[in-house]
């Protein structure tokens, strides 16, 4: 296979299984483990390949974390809350620590990567074992192997832009699995500070996920979700030049009931990108396109590189190729220097677009980035008010908006049981929305055909049709 520049040699990969196989015969090497996870998709995935490793060393997964011998933290670092929880959880286990003495302690992800962290974590925080970057990931069984090995911590943080091939993975979910296509990201939103902490965009190679896509089908899988922080822009790094919308169309040749994606930037989303999913079978029609604001003034702010009628402009275009499509969306409100003029243009394209979602933040200013440093930055009651007019008319269009799939015929992945009875399973429908229909234990995990029957708390309710 060709590689690219950025793909983590064969004898690299194969020393750090050595360093597993090491683990698993030391005397001194912790029984069970638990990952804490914090933050998004891409992290919850990270987690899946820990506890890959994790188990390739001969651990088993504890139930709670106060009874594993090994704590791993996945941090993020995208909103200082998750920040805070995360420092806050690891400091309470110190505590766990005095009744069992041999408790390792591990934290990697983006928070560590963020610059000065690692000497944070050293000085104030000296109880911790191990301490890695995203970039290190692939190299967990060598560090672990490091911190058995001595009574001082281990802290490492490399800027590497590396792609990773054949770490184990321990997938939550037999139905329903991650598919990282891509890492890093170029686009440097002035709010953002993934691309400082998950380096440059890099694609794997298409065969690497060709071959990964047909091992889950051949296991059972019946969705994949593809994962990058702006899968739009896959490929463009790659010697061969290829695109988003060429994976997609292989994936769908392939097989796999479902396929879905995350994230897209407007900006990178191309003609050819929609084409593909019209003249698809098998990627779902929902698409999430985050805005962040309806405002120019704000979009060249954040350094966005669209504008408000571009968007629309591609909104209008995802709907007459998709007839029906699923569309959500991400807003921040309360960025420095938002007017309420700015605001109301945000809500009115709200109206304009008619979401079937929206997650909808209040900016919060992290150090090391653009916007943090910028002036006029928004007092809390103004963001807050914003946001709760911002919540009340999602909330009051997305009753009308969700309407529409009443009496349509669904298929929907149940995930488990329905929150509020034992009767019925819920899941999500090809149009990306939760479904509720009658069901027990053994629908769980598999497609259900239903026809939608009514809208309840923003969940639809079916009845079965098979
Ligand atoms: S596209 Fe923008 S918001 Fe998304 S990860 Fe990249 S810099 Fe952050």
């Amino acid at each position: 296979m060709k590689r690219t520049a950025h793909t983590v040699s064969a004898e690299e990969m194969k020393r750090q299984h050595a360093f597993t196989e090491e683990i698993r015969t030391l005397p001194q090497r912790p029984e069970t483990y638990y990952v804490v996870t914090y933050g998004c998709q891409m992290n919850a995935h990270d987690s899946e390949k820990l506890a890959g490793m994790l188990r390739e060393m001969g651990m088993t997964e504890a139930k709670a974390k106060d009874e594993a011998d090994f704590v791993i933290f996945n941090t993020c670092c995208i909103r200082e809350n998750a920040e805070r929880r995360a420092l806050g959880n690891i400091t309470w286990l110190r505590e766990v620590r005095k009744k069992n003495p041999g408790l390792m302690i591990a934290v990697c992800g983006c928070m560590i990567q963020e610059p000065g962290m690692a000497e944070k974590i050293l000085k104030q925080y000296g109880f911790i074992n191990l301490a890695f970057g995203t970039s290190n990931l692939y190299r967990f069984p060598e560090l672990l192997y490091r911190a058995l090995n001595t009574d001082q911590s281990t802290v490492i943080v490399e800027e590497c832009d590396v792609v990773p091939e054949g770490l184990p993975i321990l997938r939550a979910r037999k139905e329903s699995a991650y598919l990282t296509i891509m890492y890093g990201c170029n686009n440097y939103c002035s709010y953002c500070i993934v691309p400082y902490v998950r380096g440059r965009e890099r694609s794997r190679e298409p065969a690497a996920i060709l071959r990964e896509a047909e091992d889950l089908l051949n296991s059972g899988v019946r969705e994949i979700m593809l994962l990058g922080q702006n899968v739009n822009s896959y490929g463009k790094d790659l010697p061969e030049g290829k695109s988003f919308a060429g994976l997609l169309k292989e994936l769908d040749r392939m097989g796999i009931p479902r396929i879905r994606f995350m994230t897209s930037h407007p900006k990178d989303l191309s003609d050819e990108l929609i084409d593909a999913m019209a003249g698809s079978v098998h990627i779902l029609p929902q698409f999430h396109l985050p805005v962040q604001s309806g405002s120019d003034r704000i979009l060249e702010a954040m350094n966005r590189h669209y504008t408000r009628r571009q968007y629309l402009d591609r909104v209008r275009r995802l709907r007459d190729a998709v007839p029906g499509i699923g569309l959500s969306t991400d807003i921040i409100v309360g960025f420095p220097g938002e007017t309420e003029e700015d605001f109301l243009q945000t809500m009115e394209l709200v109206r304009e677009v008619g979401y079937d979602s929206a997650f909808t933040f209040i900016y919060s200013p992290r150090t090391g980035t653009r916007a943090a440093s910028l002036p006029d930055q928004i007092i809390p009651e103004t963001a807050t008010e914003r946001i709760q007019r911002l919540i009340s008319l999602q909330e009051t269009l997305q009753q009308t908006t969700m309407s529409r799939f009443i009496g349509m015929e669904e298929e929907i992945l149940t995930e488990g049981f329905s929150r509020r009875s034992s009767e019925a399973v819920s899941g999500k429908g090809r149009h990306g929305i939760s479904v509720t229909v009658p069901g027990s234990a053994k629908d769980i995990g598999k497609i259900v055909k239903c026809r939608i029957t009514g809208l309840k708390n923003n969940t639809l309710t079916a009845e079965r049709i098979e």
